[in-house]
């Protein structure tokens, strides 16, 4: 029964998630077709609703996609020696202009002398802009989200912290179960799969690492992957599935 519900709970999110870009893509690209358009401006402005919506459809069958590799033990990870300031502020210069125009105070503070890892660095980046889509997604009144890295011991870390609604501490044991989402409260109208979070633990665990969460309703959440830090190749590229 748990699982028929679990089953259907997840049609009806990815479908709610799928319905509002396809909404506006087709909103918007009727618009244009039409001529309706009063100005250049006006154009342009609807272009990029278009382009960004396209983004975010591709992100979510990404992520299912994702999982189902994950799923059926078939993704592979292709490591190779990873500037984790430079992946970070890659990422972190994608949100900038999108995160400041919707009202977000947004920072990155990069760690002094960050040696690099062996590591995915497209498994990396998915798992950074799964905690920043999370932040986003999770603050609605405090607009607020830091990001930053460095060494702590023989670990190197990312911290992505926002000053959202926060997770209660039975939550907390919860997120990264495949499925699971905080259904009541504030997030209950909040669009998910409940994947993100099992995408991020598959990452950090293939490269051995950890995550810390660090929570409080009502006051946000910090998200914490460390990597250790001795696994460098001297080699060239490597290939692992996990
Ligand atoms: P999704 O966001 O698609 O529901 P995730 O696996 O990414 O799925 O997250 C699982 C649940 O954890 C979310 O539904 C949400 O309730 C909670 N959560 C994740 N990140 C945050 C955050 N930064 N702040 C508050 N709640 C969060």
């Amino acid at each position: 029964m748990e699982l028929a519900k679990i089953k259907s709970d997840f049609v009806s999110n990815v479908s709610h998630e799928l319905r509002t870009p396809l909404a506006l893509i087709s909103m918007f690209a009727e618009t244009l077709e039409m001529e309706r358009v009063p100005n250049e401006e006006k154009k342009k402005e609807y272009y990029s609703i278009i382009s960004k919506e396209a983004a975010r459809l591709s992100r979510i069958v990404n992520k299912i996609l994702s999982f189902s590799k994950i799923e059926a033990g078939k993704r592979e990870y292709r490591l190779s020696n990873v500037n984790i300031n430079y992946l970070v502020e890659e990422v972190y210069k994608s949100y900038q202009f999108h995160l400041k125009n919707s009202g977000f105070q947004f920072s990155f503070s990069a760690g002094k002398t960050v040696p690099e890892i062996q590591a995915d660095a497209e498994a990396i980046s998915e798992a950074v802009i799964n905690l920043i889509d999370n932040a986003i997604k999770y603050s609605i009144d405090k607009k607020d989200i830091s990001i930053a890295t460095g060494v702590e011991g023989d670990s190197i870390f990312i911290e992505v912290k926002d000053k959202g609604v926060g997770i209660s501490e039975e939550n907390q044991k919860k997120i990264f179960e495949k499925f699971f989402r905080v259904s009541d409260g504030l997030v209950h109208n909040t669009k998910g799969t409940g994947l993100g979070l099992t995408l991020v633990k598959h990452i950090v665990d293939a490269h051995k690492g950890k995550i810390k969460v660090k929570s409080k309703l009502n006051e946000g959440s910090s998200f914490i992957l460390t990597f250790p830090i001795n696994n460098i190749n001297k080699g060239g590229n490597k290939w692992v599935k996990f």
